[in-house]
């Protein structure tokens, strides 16, 4: 008996990779680089002229800061201070006092040298106390539960009130735990990662976005989630710092949201708000 031919097996096509999807933040740097050469230097620069050179110095140490943080949310830095001066006050700790050197990119008068409250009071203090004590902060109904929700986070998956494990996680690692607490975003991770640990994010608050679509360092359509991701691709990650600060102060001081005073501003020559085609 003739043995059967074997089936020829049909060739199948290599399998295609599948493609990457473009990186949003990487087209749109690339774009401003090919289009707007040099205009992320040029705004650096010109700000730091103006306002001064920014050099990174921890300002608080991680809890406190992101607590302040929370208490920053919709209100001014002034009232926020307010609030974290009433939780030292109403649950002090024997902890060693820390100074708080502000800088350039908070508006408030920073806090005084004290002690950072004891935390452990602060997260089991009756909620309507704790509403009460942060009262002169403004939103307090939410930002006491919100509060405490984040230190009793931090307590059961650390052990303790401590976040200094954050400087040895990856930068986006660490802005990825931050935010996975309930009412903590990209922005207010960010802040905490920056002044604390130098890390190379950027906070986009209501004036670093203000001021970066005006000039067109960032598209007009952007969300203020995706601006964040965008200044990585965009900013070198050790200017960061310092282009948040600098952004940040320009929105308080010259830009600002109703009658900007383009007369004065030292980076006029290249904003999209004062010349649609400025280059
Ligand atoms: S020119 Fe005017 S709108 Fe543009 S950055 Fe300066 S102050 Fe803001």
């Amino acid at each position: 008996m003739i043995p059967a031919k074997p089936k020829a097996t049909a060739k199948r096509p290599p399998a295609k990779r599948p493609r990457r999807a473009a990186d949003p933040a990487r087209q749109w740097a690339a774009h401003l680089r090919r289009y707007r050469p040099g205009l992320v230097p040029y705004v650096l620069d010109g700000l730091a002229a103006r306002y001064g050179e920014q050099h990174w110095e921890r300002r608080l140490d991680p809890v406190s800061e992101l607590i302040l943080t929370i208490l920053t949310q919709n209100t001014a830095d002034t009232n926020a201070e307010k609030a974290f001066e009433a939780l030292r006050a109403a649950y002090p700790s024997d902890r060693a006092p820390e100074a708080h050197t502000p800088g350039l990119g908070w508006g408030g008068a920073g806090l005084t040298t004290a002690a950072p409250p004891d935390w452990t009071l602060v997260e089991h203090a009756p909620l309507p106390e704790l509403v009460d004590v942060i009262r002169p902060g403004g939103l307090a109904p939410q930002k006491a539960p919100r509060v405490q929700a984040t230190l009793q986070r931090i307590r059961e998956e650390r052990g303790a009130y401590d976040l200094e494990f954050l400087a040895d996680l990856p930068v986006l690692e660490a802005r990825a735990w931050l935010t996975a607490i309930d009412g903590i975003g990209k922005k207010t991770a960010s802040i905490v990662l920056a002044f604390c640990f130098g890390m190379p994010v950027m906070a986009v608050d209501r004036h670093v976005e203000r001021v970066s679509k005006r000039i067109g360092l960032i598209p007009d359509k952007a969300t203020a989630d995706q601006a964040h991701d965008l200044y990585l691709a965009l900013v070198p990650p050790e200017r960061m710092y310092e282009a948040h600060v600098l952004l940040i102060h320009h929105g308080r001081a010259i830009c600002h949201a109703q009658s900007p005073a383009h007369d004065i501003c030292p980076v006029r020559d290249r904003c999209r708000m004062v010349d649609r085609k400025a280059p």
